[in-house]
């Protein structure tokens, strides 16, 4: 088995550590999933990156037992669906999650999007407080917040967010949204850090990745980890589980990490919806 000993950690502003690098989960098919992360487990992943929306939880709570890890070796994240934003919702929704991955607590829980036309994303984050008062969760955080949405969460609750999970590949760096999080003490968690597979084919991108003998996927997963960021990329294939666990034993250098920097298209490089628009409940 590969040794996990040296995936770097990223210290939360509540004084808990979390795994740079996981595994993420979305799209993988519920009976799938238990094998998916199993093979994942076997690969040296210890940071599990699921949501009570992918509809998988019961899998990553079968692959986790069946492997026997000792709980406190690993880190897993779910996520409050849009609606279950509601006090009463939420608190039964963790107590779903936890049943279907089998566990006492979560090392991290989200608000998966803000859904600001709703008006009851700070009624979901008081309600996060009060779980993770309840210990049913170490940490908690948000997913897909604004700059607008986390002052709310800032001006009327008592907790800064842990984390804000956004989307965040070469081509969408969401820079400014980056600035406002880290400069108020929040993790920036960087969502389909591959682009959903959708990598680089610039010479520049592909002699980086020569020059260590990685693959592209390698060296963008790099670019990340050498940012600070923590990122899960999903793969359904072991190949490329160790694949894109194999990124430990380089790092990029500070004009390779300006040739990602430099891919940047702004907004139209946008893959996923734009949570001030984003609904879907
Ligand atoms: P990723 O950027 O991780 O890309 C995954 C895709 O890339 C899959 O199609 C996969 O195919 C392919 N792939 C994986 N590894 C490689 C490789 N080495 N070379 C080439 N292709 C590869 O996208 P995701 O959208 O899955 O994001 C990762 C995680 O982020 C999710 O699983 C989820 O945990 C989280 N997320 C959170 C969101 C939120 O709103 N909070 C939204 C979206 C994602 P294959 O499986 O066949 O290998």
């Amino acid at each position: 088995m590969t040794s996990t000993s040296s995936v770097p950690t990223v210290r939360l502003n509540d004084g808990t550590d979390i795994p740079q690098l996981g595994f993420g989960v979305f799209q993988v098919e519920p009976d799938k999933t238990s094998r998916v992360v199993e093979s994942a487990l076997e690969a040296g992943y210890r940071h599990i990156d699921t949501a009570a929306a992918y509809r998988n939880e019961e899998g990553v709570g079968h692959a986790l037992k069946q492997a026997g890890i000792p709980r406190d070796e690993l880190f897993i994240t779910t996520k409050l669906w849009n609606a279950d934003h509601k006090r009463d919702d939420a608190l039964a929704a963790i107590d779903r999650s936890l049943a279907h991955l089998g566990l006492d607590y979560v090392d991290l829980y989200l608000i998966h999007w803000p859904l600001p036309m709703f008006d009851d994303y700070v009624e979901a984050w008081k309600t996060l407080e009060e779980i993770k008062a309840s210990g049913k969760a170490r940490s908690i955080g948000v997913s897909n917040f604004l700059p607008e949405h986390l002052q709310r969460l800032f001006d009327e609750t008592e907790t800064v967010p842990s984390v804000n999970q956004i989307e965040l590949h070469p081509e969408f760096q969401q820079r400014e949204l980056v600035q406002f999080s880290l400069q108020h003490g929040i993790e920036i968690e960087a969502w389909s850090p591959i682009a959903s597979g959708k990598l680089s084919d610039r010479d520049d991108v592909k002699a980086i990745a020569e020059k260590y003998g990685k693959t592209v996927a390698q060296v963008t997963l790099r670019w990340h980890l050498d940012e600070g960021r923590i990122i899960f990329p999903k793969s359904n294939n072991a190949e490329r589980q160790r694949e894109n666990f194999d990124i430990l034993d380089f790092e990029l250098t500070t004009e390779e990490l300006q040739v990602f920097d430099a891919l940047d298209k702004g907004a139209d490089g946008r893959i996923g919806a734009d949570p001030a628009t984003a609904d879907f409940r």
